[in-house]
């Protein structure tokens, strides 16, 4: 459901109200209720989670991408709000061209544009788990329940080219905490896994970098 698209001042205001909750439940309730028998009535306690997100709007209503004016190499990607998203391919197009035409670098013949992605545990067939499995036990320890997703999927995700190091980075790669439980069971597996595979203090993992870390200390420990 939503967003609710409101307009905002502060560009920090992530603050939700339970009357815009309820604004959105009323306006989308009814395309559920379309959906039936598939799903059952709307039910306000079967949402799982709540998001929210500020859009970098610019008073243009455009995004702005352009060469900066002071630093070489640098272009400014801003202001990109809704359809960022499903406008990322063609930015990055744009982006592309600004660099040849006001740089002129030499191609990369070396660069691979195409990542293979990791193969996800829960949408193979019986047959390739077995032998996922045969290849790497690791597969077949499920460290979150809800979405299915194995070991081995968190252990590649922290050991890829770009490795996921934070809890948050670890579910949008393999859905870990994704699910109905929103991490409530695996997340303590996840960072131990975080904390054992990046050789680092359990303490010392976070949710999403910087400071965001989930322990503070041993609770002996505490005065
Ligand atoms: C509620 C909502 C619904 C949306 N729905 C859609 C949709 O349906 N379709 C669609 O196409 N688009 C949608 N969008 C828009 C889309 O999400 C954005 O356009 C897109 O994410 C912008 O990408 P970006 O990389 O420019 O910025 P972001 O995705 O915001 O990435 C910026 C990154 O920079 C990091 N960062 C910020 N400050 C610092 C700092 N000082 N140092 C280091 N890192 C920093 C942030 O943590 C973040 O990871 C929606 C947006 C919102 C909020």
């Amino acid at each position: 459901f939503g967003p609710t698209a409101e307009e905002v001042c502060d560009s920090e205001d992530v603050s939700t109200t339970s009357a815009g909750l309820e604004t959105l439940f009323s306006k989308f309730a009814p395309f559920l209720e379309r959906l039936k028998p598939h799903y059952e009535k709307p039910d306000k306690s079967k949402i799982i989670a709540h998001f929210a997100g500020c859009r970098a709007a610019t008073y243009k209503e455009d995004f702005i991408i352009e060469p900066s004016k002071k630093v070489k190499g640098l272009v400014h990607v801003a202001g990109i709000q809704s359809p960022g998203l499903a406008s990322a391919p063609a930015i990055a197009e744009r982006v592309k061209d600004i660099v040849i035409q006001e740089w002129h670098p030499a191609e990369n013949t070396d660069f691979e544009p195409v990542r293979k992605r990791s193969k996800r545990f829960s949408e193979i067939d019986p047959r390739e788990r077995a032998e996922l499995i045969r290849m790497n036990p690791l597969y077949g320890h499920i460290v979150c329940r809800c979405e299915h997703a194995s070991e081995g999927e968190i252990v590649d995700a922290l050991h890829r080219g770009i490795p996921a190091k934070s809890i948050d980075a670890i579910k949008r790669r393999t859905r870990a905490g994704m699910g109905r439980c929103q991490g409530g069971f695996c997340m303590p597996r996840v960072l131990e896994i975080i904390s054992r595979e990046a050789n680092i203090e359990k303490e010392l993992v976070t949710k999403s970098g910087g400071e965001s870390f989930i322990l503070s200390g041993r609770l002996k420990q505490v005065k």
